[in-house]
Order: structure tokens, then sequence, then C-alpha cells
């Protein structure tokens, strides 16, 4: 076990980073640096650097509600509560659904309506009429939709959430390093156990502790975690709405139809009401080592695939036709850390001497958690044998072969493709 003044470092300022930045310094490890390799936090390259993800309680599996549960009541507290925004979900199927999907749906409304602090919270909604009373401001017909309703949930304001934890931690001493002081080029070894970090700019930092909390970006700097993370992206994008416009939608819940994908209440500020039509995602495989890396530069990744944008287009037209035909902006394909089985990794490096801790394996759901991350970290720290509490978020070890790449995973529809198939003038749609 380490002690509270060994020198820690977080490699990430985005979620998971900046969350451990803050539990651990709030439990006072007092010597504590995050380097991260852009020069501003929110980080550009931070899966959550963002305008809002989805806080809904309700998983299919009952692990992760509870623990849902528990990031809610988080959620609501003076830190993060002006990041919360309690809209509620609808969550949905359209009528040309597959029943997969369909199948899926059920299995969270059933999630919902069983769990004895959600159930009072959640209405279904059977057909289109019913979801067209409850929410005035659609005027879209929901063609064959069904699903349900619940209050209890909503979103986050990612970015200014991460923007408030930035601030608290460097209130409480945590220290940044960005840009190029803070780009970090390798884990430095030495007998077996690591002994800091070296950055872009060639300075190297002593550490008792590594955390990398690199997100999409951790097999670069733990390639012992080979094909159990895999760097995917699904593509967001972004209807610039008149002043009138994103008033009128004021208190829209977040809208989703498993087979569509799902948009959220407009952002006051920007007017920018946010798309995102999921489906299996993109992977980025080098075909020399089958491991697949986010692209270096944001520029490549700034495009929405023609197949998405023609998804999000209906997904438009069935709830709120008037916006359907509208210019897309801010298009980008967004990078996040993938596992097989969409479960996190939080454990020590195996052959490091616990010296190094990977974070990572948000598997695109990580966000909600965002108030409580940085506990298991502490958690881990504590453990009495040194070993994972939770056996779940184990290290695995890397299979051989090719790497998977969360077909199985029930809430994901559709096939993952290469990013190299999609990009702008190489589409082979
Ligand atoms: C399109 C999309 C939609 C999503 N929607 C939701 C949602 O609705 N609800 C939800 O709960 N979650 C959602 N997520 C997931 C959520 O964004 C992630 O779970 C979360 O951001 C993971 O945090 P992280 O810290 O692991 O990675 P990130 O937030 O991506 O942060 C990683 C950081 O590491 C830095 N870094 C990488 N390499 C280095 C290096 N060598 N040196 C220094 N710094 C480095 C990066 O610059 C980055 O800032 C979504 C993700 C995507 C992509």
């Amino acid at each position: 076990m380490i002690s509270k003044s060994t020198p820690i470092v977080i490699v990430g300022g985005g979620a998971f980073g900046l969350s451990t930045a803050l539990h651990l310094s709030q439990d006072g490890y007092s010597n504590i640096a995050v380097f991260e390799q852009d020069d501003q936090v929110p980080p550009r390259f931070s899966a959550a650097n963002d305008l809002n993800k989805i806080v809904r309680a309700e998983y299919e599996d009952p692990f992760y509600t509870d623990l849902t549960m528990q990031a809610i009541a988080a959620w609501k507290t003076p830190l993060f509560a002006p990041h919360f925004h309690q809209t509620g979900f609808l969550h949905c199927v359209s009528g040309k659904a597959s029943e997969r999907a369909v199948a899926t749906l059920k299995r969270f409304q059933t999630s919902a309506i069983r769990h004895p602090e959600l159930h009072s919270h959640v209405i279904p909604l059977d057909g289109e009429n019913a979801i067209r009373e409850q929410f005035w401001q659609y005027d879209g017909q929901f063609p064959g939709w069904k699903g349900y309703f619940n209050r209890f949930d909503g979103y986050a304001h990612s970015a200014n959430a991460l923007a408030a934890v930035y601030r608290e931690t460097q209130k409480a001493g945590v220290r940044f390093f960005l840009g190029t002081q803070g780009a970090v080029t390798e884990v430095v070894y030495e007998k077996g156990q690591s002994i800091g970090i070296r950055t872009k700019n060639g300075h190297f930092h002593a550490a008792g502790l590594v955390i990398v909390a690199a997100g999409a970006a951790a097999g670069k700097l733990v390639p012992a975690i080979g094909t159990q993370v895999v760097a995917k992206s699904w593509s967001v994008a972004h209807v610039h709405l008149t002043d009138e416009e994103t008033s009128a939608l004021r208190g829209i819940p977040v809208t989703y139809a498993r087979d569509l994908g799902f948009f959220f209440e407009p952002d006051p500020v920007t007017q920018l009401l946010k798309l995102c039509p999921m489906g299996g995602g993109y992977v980025n495989t080098d075909p020399t080592t089958g491991l697949s890396q986010a692209p270096d530069s944001l520029a490549a990744s700034a495009f929405m695939p023609a197949a998405d944008e023609a998804q999000i287009r209906r997904l438009l037209a069935q709830t709120l036709p008037r916006l359907a035909h509208r210019p897309l902006v801010q298009k980008s394909l967004c990078w996040f850390a993938d596992t097989s089985d969409s479960d996190f990794i939080i454990d020590y490096v195996p052959n490091t001497a616990s010296s190094v801790i990977l974070l990572s394996g948000d598997s695109g759901h990580g966000f909600k958690m965002f108030p409580l991350v940085g506990r298991w970290v502490k958690d881990l720290l504590e453990a009495p044998d040194a070993q994972q509490p939770v056996a779940r978020w184990r290290w695995k070890q890397p299979t051989s072969g090719e790497a998977k790449w969360g077909g199985d995973v029930s809430w994901r529809l559709g096939a993952t493709r290469e990013f190299r198939d999609v990009k702008p003038g190489q589409s082979k749609l």
C-alpha cells in the first residue's frame, strides 16, 4: 500500500483521470500530478469534452444499475448538481426496429420497472399516441414507437462537469501539466517497476505510482493490454437552433430510439441540439499489429459517416420533422476505450510490482459514473491484498488472435466497421 505522500502521476485529464484526482486529493493523497496532452481542460481529445452525456440509471445488468443509482445520488451533490439535468429519458424502439433492439429495450424497461427506487418514476408508453400525449414539444408522428419514460434519468453537461472538477482539484493542490509538458510518451520502468513517466518535451517525472487514464489511447502507454482494450468511436453531430427554437425545446427528455439513435435537450449557451446514431461504431485497426488506435489528429475524425447521417435524419423526421433537413454541424467521431464485455478495467498492470494502474475500458458508458470513478481507484489502492475487489474490473490477459469488437454487447446494434472504410472520399457505401 502506498503512503499518502507518495508522488502519484495520473496520465489523462479526461473523465476518469479527473475523477481520480478528485477522490484521491479529497482522501488526503497530497502529491498528485495530472498529465494531459491537450493544452486545455476539458481536453479536446477527451470523449467527455462534450455538451451532454446520458445519465440513465437502468442497465440490463443490476451491478451497473446499482452503481448508477449511487452515481446519480452523487450527481445531486453541490459540486456536480449544476451539471446534472434530470429531464427524464424517453427510451423506445421505432416501428421498424429489429427483434434484437426490441428485446434489449424490454430488458432495460424491466430493469427500471422492477427496481424499488425507480419503478415509481417509470411510465410505459405503448404506441405513438401515448408518446405524443406526453411530450407536447414534439410534432413528429413517432411511427410505431413504443417503450417507456423514466423521470429519474437525464443527462450531464460533461464538459462543464470536467471543468468544475478541474477547478476543484487545482484548489486541492493537484498539479496539472498540459500540452507538450503533459503529453506522456512512455511509462518508465526500472527493474520491473515503474519509476515515473517521460513527456513529449523530454522531461522525466518521478512517481511512486502511475495511473494511466488515457481513454482510447490506453494501449499506447500500456501495450500489455493488447486486444483487451479497443479504440472505438461513435459519431455525433448537431443542429444549430435559433434562440426561439432552443427555448421552445427546453425540458425535452433525452430521446432515444434504440434502432435510430438519440438526442438531447438543446444546450442553451451554444443552441446546439446534439444527436448520436450509436450503432456498432468504428475501429481503426493497424494492419500490422491488429490493434485499433484512435487517429492522432482530431481533424481526421471531424466528419459523420453518410449512413449515420441518414439515420439521425430519420430520427429527426420521426420526432422533430421541422429539423430533419437542417444542416448538421460540428460532426465528429468520438473515440472511447471499448472492452469485449463492456466492463471497465481498474487494476494494477501485471509485472509492475503494483506501480502502474490501468483505468480504462469505459466502453462508451462511463461518464455517468464520473462522480464515483476515483473512489474505485482509491478502493483498489487500499485493498489489503492489492487485488481489485470487483472481479469483473480485474486485468484480463489479452487473447491471441483477432480483437473482439464488442459485437456481443446487447445494447449496441449493427456491425462495427473500419474507420478507413467510412472516411470521407473513401466510403464503400
Ligand atoms: C459518442 C460518445 C457518446 C458517449 N455517450 C455517453 C453517455 O451518453 N453516457 C455515458 O455515461 N458515457 C458516454 N460516453 C462515454 C464517456 O465519454 C467515457 O466513458 C469517458 O469519457 C471515459 O473517460 P476516460 O477518462 O477514460 O477517457 P477520456 O475522457 O477520453 O479522457 C482521456 C484523456 O487522456 C488524454 N491522453 C491520452 N493519451 C495521453 C498521453 N499519452 N498523455 C497525456 N494525456 C493523454 C486524452 O487527451 C484525454 O483527455 C460516450 C462516449 C462517446 C465517444
